[in-house]
């Protein structure tokens, strides 16, 4: 089940407990989570653990005060993203939670990623879309109010449909104009106005690789905080068209098969590299369709 995957609450249900800061009430120092870009700031030597005593490392000043986001096993966890060109004392290292190789444990990763979420938020929210005053917090929520104007501004988070597209054996996979050579994954992109999740799939798909998709059904979900998407995983088969990618945003795109898959951009915490492994096989809770025998008559 998707619930397992990194980024999403399970992964981290016996260590973290969500909580808005005033629901909060422990003043002890806990934990300090502290982010600098997409990395979390760790003792050297040491990566297994959150910094405690709320300590910052000596010398370094953050933008703006901890924020409480809940307690890491039973203590205060406070959340603090420091200036990417502040250089850290020996001791400590910068370990990334986003991309394919970063050495972190997935429940680290997870509440790294969880902070970075609740901080690009507190970041986007200090006032009103609508008339420019300064919001003020819900209590007992991360909701945002308007002082002035009334209006309620809550988190924004972004449904993006991320799509397997499997014609026979073969499994149609893109490459983003901004991922290195030779790095393919799925379709994916985000839900615009007007639209069912189904629709979306269907548009992504015409538009990143000029191919109809048929049967489209749901198979698991994926918080994926960069900064704030989250992914909803679909399988789809082929229903018409050809390969054409669209050159700009999908500069290569094509039918692989499904025994020899290139290496993914988003890593092994992605739920593109999770759909690929569970359902990436033929007869994975499907009929497998083998085209060889027709094939072989047409050639004849
Ligand atoms: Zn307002």
């Amino acid at each position: 089940m998707s619930n397992f995957l990194p980024f999403n609450t399970t992964m981290i249900r016996n260590l973290f407990t969500p909580l808005p800061p005033e629901q909060v009430r422990d003043d002890t120092p806990g934990f300090l989570a502290v982010l600098q870009g997409s990395s979390l700031i760790l003792l050297a030597g040491s990566p297994q653990a959150l910094l405690q005593d709320g300590s910052l490392p000596a010398g370094i000043v953050p933008d703006q005060e901890p924020l409480k986001i809940g307690l890491w096993q039973g203590k205060p966890l406070r959340a603090v993203r420091i200036a990417a060109n502040i250089t850290l004392p020996a001791e400590y290292e910068a370990v990334p939670f986003q991309g394919p190789d970063t050495g972190l444990d997935n429940t680290l990763a997870t509440i790294a990623g969880r902070a970075a979420q609740i901080l690009h938020w507190e970041r986007r929210s200090r006032f009103c879309s609508h008339c420019g005053g300064e919001l003020a917090r819900i209590p007992d929520g991360w909701g945002k109010r308007c002082p002035s104007c009334g209006d309620e501004h809550y988190p924004h988070i972004h449904p993006c449909i991320i799509v397997l597209v499997r014609r026979g054996a073969e499994l149609l996979l893109i490459r983003n104009a901004a991922w290195s050579p030779g790095r393919f994954s799925l379709v994916a992109g985000f839900v615009d106005f007007g639209e069912s999740l189904e629709e979306c799939v269907q548009r992504e798909v015409r538009e990143e690789a000029g191919i109809e998709v048929t049967n489209i059904r749901y198979v698991g979900s994926q918080c994926w905080p960069f900064p704030s998407q989250e992914m909803i995983g679909f399988l789809a088969d082929y229903a018409g068209g050809e390969v054409r990618p669209d050159g700009v945003e999908v500069v290569e795109a094509g039918w692989f098969s499904e025994d020899a898959l290139p290496a993914s951009p988003g890593g092994g915490r992605s739920i593109s590299r999770w759909i690929m492994d569970i359902y990436g096989k033929s007869g994975a809770g499907r009929t497998v369709i083998t085209t060889s025998s027709s094939e072989a008559q047409g050639t004849m």
